[in-house]
This record gives C-alpha cells, sequence and structure tokens, in this order.
C-alpha cells in the first residue's frame, strides 16, 4: 500500500489518461492542471495503433469517432501556385483516428467523470520528496501529501523543471518552430488538408470539423522570444508576408494573425532525459519524452499512461520497480518515435526551392 494516493500535473492527453487508469487499479488520483478549464477544438492530433486499443478498452471509440476529422486527402501547392494531388493521407487502418487535441483532452476527461478529483486553475510550485511521499505546495491550493507524483505538464514541464532541473538541460530545439490559429470558417475543400510551402516555411490549412485551422511551420534559430502574443504575430507576419502566398480562399488571413487573441506557439522540440524518475516522482507524455510534431506525441501520450498505471497495479508496495518496468517499457516506444524527425522535417519544410520541388515528385511517385 505503499503508493495510493497520485497527483497528476496537468490535465492534457496523458494525464487524464493516467487518472482513469489509476482509479481503476484502486489508487486515489488528482488532477491539477493549470488552465481554468477544458478548452474545445485545437489542432488535430492522431490516436492510432496502441492508443486506439486503449480508448477501446477505455470505451471511448464512439465519442473519438463523433469527434473525428476527415480529411482523407493532401494537397500540395508549389510557391508558383500549381497544386500536386490530393494525395491520399495513407490507408486507413482499422479504428485509427485524427482527432482534435483539445476534444480528445475532454474526452478523457470525461471518461474519468468523479473517479479522480481535478483541480483546475492551480499548478504546483514545490514538491519535497522523501522515501514515505511527497510533500506538495500549491499556487492556490493548501499543501498536501502524495504517495507518488507524476508530471504530465507537456513539454515545458513544471514537475520536471523542480525535481530534475531547467528545461534547457533536456529540451533540444530542432529548428522549427509552429503556430497554429483556428479561422472560424469551413475550408473550401473539407476532404482535402492543403500545404503551401516556401522554401523554409509552410502553411497549412486543415478542415476541423465545420471550421478550417491554420498551421504555419517554419524553420528558425533556436532562441526566439515568443512568449507574448504581440511577438507570435509579428514573427508570423514577418516570416510569411516577405513571400507570396496563393491562397486565394483567404484573403484575410494575415488579419486574421494580426487579430489573433490566442495563438498556439511554439519551437518544435524534444525532451530527453536520461531517466524519468527521482523517487517518488516521475514524468510522463511530453514531459518525459516528447518526440515534436511528428512522432505520435498523443498517442504515446495514451499508451504510456496506460503502462504507468499498469506497472504502478503491478507491484503496488515498491514504486521503485513500478517506475523502472513503465520506463523500460515506454522508453522503446518513445525512442523510436524521435527518431524520424529529421526526414520529418525535410518532407513537411523543405529548406531550399530544389527540395521542395523533390519532394514533390516524390510525393506524385506515392503508391495512391
Ligand atoms: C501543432 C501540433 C500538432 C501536433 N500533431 C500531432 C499529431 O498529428 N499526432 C500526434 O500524435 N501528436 C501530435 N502533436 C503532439 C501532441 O499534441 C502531444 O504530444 C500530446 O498532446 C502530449 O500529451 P501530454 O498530455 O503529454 O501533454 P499536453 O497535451 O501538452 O498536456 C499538458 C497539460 O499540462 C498542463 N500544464 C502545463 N503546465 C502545467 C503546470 N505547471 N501545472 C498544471 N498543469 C500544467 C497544460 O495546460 C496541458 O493541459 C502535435 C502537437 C502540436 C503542438
Amino acid at each position: 500500500m505503499g503508493q495510493r494516493t497520485v497527483l497528476i500535473c496537468g490535465a492534457g492527453i496523458a494525464g487524464p489518461t493516467l487518472a482513469y487508469w489509476l482509479a481503476r487499479h484502486g489508487f486515489q488520483p488528482t488532477v491539477v492542471e493549470r488552465a481554468q478549464g477544458l478548452r474545445s477544438s485545437g489542432s488535430p492530433v492522431d490516436v492510432h495503433g496502441g492508443a486506439t486499443e486503449v480508448a477501446r478498452r477505455m470505451g471511448i471509440l464512439p465519442r473519438l469517432r463523433d469527434a473525428a476529422t476527415q480529411a482523407p486527402g493532401l494537397t500540395f501547392v508549389t510557391p508558383s501556385g500549381r497544386r500536386v494531388g490530393p494525395l491520399r493521407l495513407g490507408r486507413p487502418r482499422g479504428d485509427d483516428l485524427e482527432v482534435p487535441r483539445a476534444d480528445l483532452a475532454a474526452i478523457l476527461c470525461e471518461a474519468v467523470g468523479d473517479d479522480a478529483e481535478f483541480l483546475f486553475g492551480d499548478s504546483v510550485t514545490a514538491l519535497d520528496a522523501d522515501d514515505g511521499g511527497v510533500d506538495v505546495t500549491f499556487e492556490r491550493a493548501a499543501p498536501r501529501r502524495f504517495d507518488l507524483v507524476v508530471g504530465a505538464d507537456g513539454l515545458h514541464s513544471t514537475v520536471r523543471a523542480l525535481v530534475f532541473g531547467p528545461e534547457t538541460v533536456f529540451v533540444r530545439h530542432l529548428g522549427l518552430y509552429v503556430a497554429t490559429l483556428s479561422l472560424g470558417r469551413p475550408a473550401a475543400d473539407p476532404g482535402t488538408v492543403v500545404m503551401y510551402n516556401q522554401p523554409g516555411r509552410s502553411l497549412t490549412i486543415h478542415p476541423v470539423r465545420g471550421t478550417a485551422g491554420a498551421g504555419f511551420i517554419f524553420r528558425g534559430p533556436p532562441g526566439l522570444d515568443y512568449r507574448e502574443i504581440q511577438a507570435q504575430q509579428r514573427i508570423v507576419l514577418e516570416t510569411y508576408t516577405a513571400h507570396d502566398w496563393p491562397v486565394p480562399e483567404l484573403p484575410d488571413l494575415w488579419e486574421q494573425v494580426s487579430a489573433a487573441e490566442d495563438l498556439y506557439f511554439d519551437a518544435v522540440s524534444q525532451v530527453r532525459l536520461p531517466g524519468w524518475s527521482r523517487g517518488r516522482v516521475t514524468l510522463l507524455g511530453d514531459a518525459a519524452s516528447c518526440v515534436a510534431l511528428f512522432g505520435d506525441g498523443s498517442s504515446l501520450a495514451m499508451t504510456g499512461a496506460t503502462t504507468l498505471a499498469g506497472a504502478l497495479a503491478g507491484t503496488p508496495g515498491d514504486p521503485t520497480t513500478a517506475l523502472r518496468g513503465y520506463e523500460s517499457r515506454h522508453r522503446k516506444l518513445a525512442n523510436s518515435g524521435q527518431r524520424g524527425h529529421v526526414l520529418a522535417a525535410a518532407l513537411l519544410v523543405p529548406a531550399t526551392r530544389t527540395g521542395l520541388t523533390a519532394r514533390n515528385l516524390t510525393a506524385h511517385l506515392l503508391p495512391q
């Protein structure tokens, strides 16, 4: 009975999945989430492979199917406006789905229901671990002691910073930035993702159930200061409006960027740590092993959470063994997810015109 109360920091994808399984294994999970509540919509992410099986076991596949985006085609648009495609986006594999990230998080939290305590609008400020538990100080809630603490608080994890060290040691920038924006109107073609490219930058219009989302992925030097929304807007506009973008269906795209109150903006990065646990504190999802944009981060978050819950349930009196087992099983998957990023960047954001031409010619040759 060494770890019955578990504090999970973060109600993204990994956090609620872990809370769900821990509750079923007889633990008492508490989830603390910095945001005031659950947001809706957001960029689409994949639920596939082992994560689809996790979703099936959680009984949420029908909800995910209802929320899924349906855009099987991908068209590239060359700098001169020529269209390549539509190409079919992979072959359908069973129940694999693409779901707006925030909808996925909301459906996972709904599945947890009252089986976990949720503290929204709060975060941890100090973690003091000993052999028997972790004393936790919160920004707002009263201090409490938990048997175990899990950092499922994403790429810029506070738990990792408090226990393992500063982000600069573990977070590796891949030379790309990403910004996303909901355009609040339907996509011109609801069945096709359209990707416009100029050397070193891409603009993707992604149909997301009734509205279109714009994704900006571009190459840039490390260390851009993008904390404030004004800086984010300026960077996107400076990077993109220096080129012509043949996007006739969105004549006011740049005005929308200028007027956006909330852009998602981040440096595309991977997280690499030599070990995911220190005593009774462990890391999960992007906090432990962010694979960056291209490596199944949401699916890995769900499968990792399920593996962690199973390991804790397997040796309830011995967290050290449980956490070691979790890492040895899940790290193989996370490592393989981290490998493909150079090729993915070359395909999504070719750096040169020659690279773009080669990508588009290759796309023509793909089996359809
Ligand atoms: C534009 C974009 C496109 C992507 N596309 C894909 C894709 O196609 N396929 C795919 O599989 N993955 C994709 N990903 C990656 C995927 O979104 C992440 O890998 C996944 O969400 C990781 O889940 P997580 O629960 O570990 O972290 P997150 O989903 O980031 O959740 C972390 C949670 O912790 C909260 N939090 C942060 N700090 C604190 C704090 N101090 N205290 C309390 N709470 C805190 C956050 O508010 C958030 O709710 C994409 C990511 C982006 C940005």
